[in-house]
């Protein structure tokens, strides 16, 4: 019997599994990802999960034969760190060789979040198209990219960090790595009603949204509709987001882009149908197929379960 280990390194927890041959689930752990500047505290949160998981599960970590990591980024795969994140705390986390050393085998694979989604659902969904991407609207925006049929990684292993593309030249918001203008700064979730924040005082609108810290992404898309400043941040969301995936379009001209994270899935009609609309204007070429992803639970921990497998078995 063959155990592997996945491990979903987010910008708000830290997800933990352990599976055997079959991929079935021995043990979960999830815990809140530590917001420490020091990376080591983020890296002693995934080995003690690690260790959680070994301890429910009745396996002992150098029998586990491989693990897959699916992180936030930028990443430097070489290094197997992620370095300078910009949704979570700690310059440099250290997770390939401190997670190679506890399991004491070298069959470690780190992959950028959006890139084990892809491997997720090319493994649960129906359609496989050879050219496709998996684009995550949450917290962060990313992409998993499959061209040819084949996984691209780009320079570091950060060919999916798309949510750093500029969008807005005239940079009104600013993103989370530093940066102004980038397609997240405006349509991730916890810049979302930060966006509704900017636009109440740029465009004057009365709103019965409280912009307080405790607003959130899902305040504003209930209030759409009914709302005048709530309907324009959705409408304006709807904007970016369609010039950011007609750029990817444009860029990998994927057959089916599948789409997850929260605010995608928990308002997909608020989210993915205005973009549809509007992709016909922006787009030259064919248009993909736009939908929510197939996978619909830990779209991310079950890439990375995958990942150590084909780490073993060469298929990926
Ligand atoms: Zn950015």
């Amino acid at each position: 019997m063959a155990y592997f280990v996945g491990i979903d390194v987010g910008g708000t927890t830290i997800k933990t599994a352990i599976a055997a041959d079959d991929t079935d689930r021995l043990a979960t752990h999830v815990v809140p990802t530590p917001q420490a500047k020091d990376g080591q505290t983020v890296t002693n949160a995934v080995l003690d999960s690690v260790k959680r998981v070994c301890e429910e599960s009745g396996v002992r970590p150098e029998m586990i034969t491989a693990a897959g990591i699916g992180s936030v980024g930028p990443l430097n795969r070489v290094a197997g760190t992620v370095t300078g994140p910009a949704n979570i705390s700690g310059e440099n986390i250290q997770l390939v060789k401190p997670l190679a050393e506890k399991l004491d085998t070298e069959a470690v694979v780190l992959h950028n979040d959006a890139v084990c989604g892809v491997i997720a659902e090319r493994h649960i969904a129906e359609v496989v198209p050879e050219n496709m991407l998996y684009l995550t609207l949450s917290t962060g925006i990313g992409a998993g990219i499959v061209i040819d049929g084949h996984l691209i990684h780009g320079t570091g292993g950060n060919v999916g960090e798309i949510g750093h593309m500029t969008v807005d030249p005239a940079g009104t918001m600013a993103c989370g790595c530093g940066r102004n203008g980038h397609w997240e700064a405006y349509c991730g979730g916890a810049n979302i009603p930060r966006y509704a924040a900017l636009l109440s005082r740029t465009e004057s609108i009365d709103t019965a949204l409280t912009l307080n810290d405790a607003c959130t992404a899902k305040d504003v898309f209930q209030q759409a509709g009914s709302d005048a400043l709530a309907t324009l941040v959705v409408e304006r969301v709807a904007r970016w987001n369609t010039i950011g995936i007609a750029n990817l379009i444009q860029a990998y001209a994927p057959a089916s882009i599948a789409v997850g994270g929260a605010v995608a899935r928990n308002h997909p009609k608020a989210v993915l149908e205005p973009v549809r609309d509007r992709l016909p204007k922006y787009v030259f070429g064919e248009l993909p197929q736009l939908g929510l992803a197939a996978c619909e639970t830990d779209i991310v921990l079950t890439g990375a379960l995958l990942a150590a497998q084909r780490c073993v078995d060469g298929s990926g």
